[in-house]
């Protein structure tokens, strides 16, 4: 017997699949990540440059390659001829104009929205503020970072990026932290373009070193206080026109010679780092000292250019005697080791040597910051400046094992992106491609050049 079965029944669902394609259409992928890019809407906004580096980076690839590859094959216009380091070097070389608001801005804007399916990237240029802009001098062509920004974001394990306010020629220090924006790499000089063949956000796309560092707060703070001691001395101009003449700063110098160092012009000289000379044609009124001598002289001092213009101080009242102890120092190389302020240069050493290593300065740097004699402080505190030297060394020794590791690594990678375009990874081209040709100098670098090629060629 045949049961009548009727198969809607059973299968009510039949004609209305939960899954079907039709019914629920899959939104669009994009060909790239959909990388979120940094703090639109906010100051610290990213830049298209630092953006394509972070795009790059998160697909594994040179942005050479990305650029190249992905990227240009998009564009409207033609902004790279070849791929070669002839063709690639002309567009690095004004890679900064990808951050303003042209039309090799707008056309990348447009090609990577697309790519990430992102509609935001216009932000992370100027390019929304092209009808108000000029050209001249707006963009920086080589790269300017804070060094602490870079610090606590890889402290705070945040994604390390490029603000666009760091492209801008006007911005000269750090929204937060107020640092001078640096613009040479601290390691090997150079200055750095906003997309190289590997870029390396927060490295030296030269040396490969990380670029974070250190408030070098003695800077900024000697610089505010320029600040404030000249624009006390503008504020100042009526009061001042009648005392200054020709002679004033001869006579505030005498007596700023009298007080600080009874008349000994040579340790006066010494203490302040003036060649004695030179020192001695201010002091005589032979020349006139320039400004920011005078200012750097008032700074050590701890007095105001108001105050020395005026002679309105007395060093012999102010308690902090450091500068006195200096005095001691150069007067009597002997007799000063009793005068030093031993408290305060154990802990200054202790604080330096509890430091991570990529900040640790030289004993002469040490010395310098203390104002004190570098054979002085290592004989004192032969045991502090030993471990400071010891820490600095291995710490520069693992970091030249790290450089050469990495260095490896992109041979590696330079030999398989040349075999894979059809080329012969000879070392030329390959050191085009690595960020540190002069490592080829290290014989392991180029024994496992040497082997690579080899292996490649076995393969085949
Ligand atoms: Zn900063
Ligand atoms: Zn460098």
């Amino acid at each position: 017997m045949v049961m009548d079965i009727n198969v809607a029944e059973i299968q009510p669902y039949t004609n209305d699949e939960l899954w079907s394609p039709e019914k629920f259409p899959m939104p669009p992928r994009s060909s790239l990540h959909h990388l979120e890019p940094i703090g639109v809407g906010t100051p610290m906004v990213e830049s298209l440059t630092s953006y394509m580096t972070r795009l790059a980076h998160s697909h594994g690839v040179f942005v050479s390659t990305l650029l190249s590859r992905v990227v240009n094959p998009l564009l409207q216009r033609t902004f790279i001829k070849n791929y070669t380091s002839r063709g690639l070097e002309p567009f690095f070389n004004r890679s900064h104009t990808l951050n303003g608001y042209g039309t090799i801005a707008t056309d990348f804007i447009e090609v990577l929205n697309q790519l990430t399916l992102s509609n935001n990237l216009k932000f992370l240029t100027l390019s929304p503020f092209s009808n108000i802009l000029v050209t001249k001098g707006l963009l920086r062509p080589y790269k300017a970072w804070c060094p602490i920004c870079y610090k606590r974001w890889k402290q705070n394990q945040e994604v390390i990026y490029e603000p666009l306010l760091w492209s801008l020629n006007d911005v000269k220090v750090c929204l937060i932290h107020q640092h001078p924006l640096v613009q040479n790499c601290p390691h090997c000089h150079r200055q750095l373009l906003w997309l190289n063949w590997k870029s390396s956000l927060g490295y030296c796309s030269q040396c490969s070193q990380w670029l974070g560092g250190s408030s070098n707060t003695s800077i900024v703070t000697q610089q505010r206080w320029i600040a404030d001691t000249l624009g006390e001395l503008v504020a100042n101009a009526d009061r001042l026109s009648s005392v200054l003449t020709q002679e004033r700063i001869q006579q505030s110098l005498t007596y700023i010679v009298h007080q600080v160092s009874e008349d000994n012009i040579a340790a006066f000289a010494a203490i302040h780092k003036i060649p004695k000379n030179t020192f001695w044609g201010w002091y005589s009124g032979k020349n006139r000292p320039p400004l920011s001598a005078l200012t750097q002289i008032c700074y050590n001092l701890k007095i105001s250019l108001f105050q020395f213009l005026t002679q309105d101080f007395n060093l012999s009242a102010i308690p902090d005697r450091d500068q006195k102890v200096e005095m001691e120092y150069c007067k009597n190389t002997r007799s000063s080791a009793r005068t030093l302020d031993f408290n305060h240069i154990e802990n200054t050493l202790s604080l330096i040597l509890s430091q991570a290593g990529e900040s640790l300065p030289t004993i002469a740097e040490i010395a310098e910051q203390l104002q004190i004699n570098r054979r002085l402080l290592s004989r004192h505190f032969p045991d502090l400046c030993h471990q400071i030297v010891t820490k600095r060394r291995n710490y520069v020794r693992m970091s030249h094992l790290t450089a050469i590791e990495h260095c490896c690594q992109e041979i590696k990678e330079a030999i398989a992106l040349l075999h894979q375009s059809g080329e012969y990874p000879t070392e030329s081209r390959v050191c085009e491609l690595i960020s540190n040709p002069g490592y080829f100098r290290y014989q392991k670098v180029r024994l496992l050049y040497k082997k690579e090629v080899q292996s490649m060629f076995s393969r085949l």
